[in-house]
């Protein structure tokens, strides 16, 4: 769908509704907020692509705001793989924010804010001001420390400020009503002691501002117009306002929050924090592990930036959340690399198999389109010869007429090369074929415009020459998770449905002109599927992940099951 003629979503419903109310095109500006605290997953994406998109449609800026407000889980780490990554989907930042450049301004308004009666130093434990909180049927209890004096509100935050308590003996609280109906606005949290160092201000900070606090004040100092968050913050809204409330200039654009729903993704997790348990307990190799749904993990496995956005677009923004099946991200993934992945061979099981009527020593090379989608991509030669391997798969000693591949006695057509016809095969001491014997029709070769090259037998199969082959490893992937949704349930953790065989690592023959190939470069193994170089391949062995099967298998698989 292009970007013109799809319909608009309901925050582009949002949008169009306030320019014709006559807000300002010009004054629109969007951010995207992460925090800096794991790795970007899919479901960020959606994120992404909602803001910087907006960002496009209305040629409005966007930036990238490091939501930094919690030094005991942020890191630089994080900060530089969300660059990274937001970059990579090909979305350019207007500006590179962080929340703690506001610390100083947060600090003035919320002295501001206790100089006029409109919050207060607690000194009750969390545990106190939890009890305290009331249910959303009954009134909180208001705190015995709620109606300190302005002045010792005032000492006592420079205090917390200048580091004289310890972490939790006091905390700030916005006084607003204990009694609302919005449990969110009893007395809610502005600041609370951490003495930690945090990745960018270092020990200049113990007292932390609380996101509340913290998102729509740093969208009104970046004059952000609309605020697009996630749906468990719309309780929050009012919160959001009644803080804006507190230090908005008339002249000035006032931020707008609005909320879609989150999106969950089948047979995976996307919450940062269950990400980073299957780093730390070793489930998989890291972040960027090709298993896992982070966008760092996705490039890894070789999905593109183009087919994360189609991806992103096509599933769009929703109002309610729901699961999405990721066999739409796979999909998507397929589509874009059918249209750009050089098609070459690789043999994954191999299976030798030996041309007894070809010359001994003779080798041919054989000329083969790049891409048939793709024109432009041009061609390469392939090497022939006596040996070959073929897929294990693809040879039996017998079977039914609906077998294609090749039979004793059976014909088939080796790709590029020529016919075969299948005569003999050797077996191992435990009965398993380990080599097939054929003879070829040497006037039947492809392209050579004879009768017997237009002949047509039932089965193509791929090779790879057994002189000129190259070893490589391959790494084939599977679900990380057994389950459709492994963190929707009550009684169990998540970490019981990891899939077991969710990585096979096999050793495999490629054709040489493979051997160049570079860290992420993308190819169609023919017939076995999508397939990218891994960056832990070098010079000496190769190492591909495979990206994502030719057909949707898994769907077939789950209903044999
Ligand atoms: P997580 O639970 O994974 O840590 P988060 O919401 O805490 O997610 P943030 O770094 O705060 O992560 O997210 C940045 C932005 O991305 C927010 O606006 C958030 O609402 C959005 N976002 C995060 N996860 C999803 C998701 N699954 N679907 C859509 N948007 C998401
Ligand atoms: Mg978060």
């Amino acid at each position: 769908m292009s970007e013109t003629s799809r319909s608009l979503n309901f925050i582009e419903h949002i949008i169009e509704e306030d320019l014709s109310k006559g807000f300002p095109k010009d004054k629109l500006r969007f951010r995207f907020p992460p925090e800096p605290n794991g790795y970007l997953h899919i479901g960020h994406a959606s994120s992404i692509c909602l803001n910087f998109g907006l960002g496009l449609r209305y040629q409005a800026p966007v930036n990238l705001r490091f939501d930094d407000t919690n030094p005991i889980n942020e890191e630089q780490e994080y900060v530089d793989a969300i660059k990274r990554d937001v970059e990579w989907l090909g979305f350019e930042w207007e500006t590179e924010c962080y929340a703690s450049d506001y610390f100083q301004q947060l600090y003035d308004w919320a002295v501001m804010l206790i100089q006029q009666g409109k919050a207060y130093v607690d000194s009750q434990s969390s545990e106190e001001i939890a009890l305290q909180k009331g249910t959303p049927t009954e009134p909180g209890t208001e705190s015995p420390y709620r109606n300190r004096s302005v002045e010792e509100n005032l000492r006592l935050f420079e205090g917390m400020k200048e580091g004289k308590f310890k972490e939790g003996e006091h905390v700030l609280r916005a006084k607003i009503d204990m009694a609302s109906s919005n449990m969110l606005m009893r007395d809610p949290l502005m600041y609370r002691i951490l003495h930690r160092p945090h990745h960018r201000t270092n020990t200049d900070w113990c007292i932390y501002p609380m996101y509340d606090w913290t998102h729509g004040e740093s969208d009104y100092m970046e004059q952000v117009s609309h605020s697009f968050c996630t749906m468990e913050f719309a309780m929050h809204r009012e919160l959001y306002d009644w803080f804006l409330d507190q230090v908005v200039d008339e002249d000035k654009v006032r931020p707008k929050q609005r909320e879609f729903a989150r999106r969950n993704f089948s047979h995976t997790v996307v919450s940062k924090r269950r990400l980073l348990q299957l780093v730390e307990k070793g489930v998989v190799t890291g972040w960027d592990d090709p298993r896992m749904p982070t966008i760092s993990g996705l490039r890894r496995r070789g999905y593109t930036p183009e087919s994360i956005k189609a991806f992103a677009q096509t599933i769009g923004i929703a109002k309610r959340d729901n699961v999405v099946d990721v066999s739409l991200l796979e999909f998507h993934v397929r589509e874009h690399l059918n249209k750009i992945a050089p098609r070459v061979m690789a043999v994954l099981n191999p299976l030798k198999l030996v041309i007894t009527n070809y010359p001994e020593g003779e080798e041919e090379w054989l000329e083969s389109e790049n891409n048939p989608e793709d024109e432009s991509a041009g061609f390469r030669k392939i090497p022939f010869s006596k040996e070959l391997y073929i897929e294990q798969e693809d040879f039996k000693e017998e079977a039914n007429r609906k077998f294609f591949r090749l039979k004793l006695g059976g014909e088939v057509r080796l790709k590029n090369g020529y016919i075969i016809k299948a005569t003999s095969c050797t077996k191992d001491e435990d009965g398993n074929i380990v080599e097939v014997q054929c003879t070829y029709d040497p006037k039947s070769k492809s392209g050579s415009g004879t009768e017997e090259s237009l002949r047509k037998v039932k089965g193509t199969l791929h090779w790879v020459s057994v002189k000129h082959a190259v070893e490589a490893e391959v790494r084939l992937y599977d679900r990380l998770f057994t389950d459709e949704t492994p963190d929707a349930h009550k009684d169990k953790d998540f970490m019981e449905f990891i899939n077991p065989d969710s990585l096979k690592v096999i050793n495999a023959f490629v054709e040489p002109s493979l051997a160049e190939a570079k860290v992420g470069d993308k190819f169609q193994f023919q017939r076995m599927g999508y397939f990218n170089v891994d960056k832990d391949s070098s010079p000496e062995k190769l190492v591909f992940n495979r990206t994502v099967g030719l057909r949707d298998t898994w769907a077939k698989i789950q209903v044999k099951n």
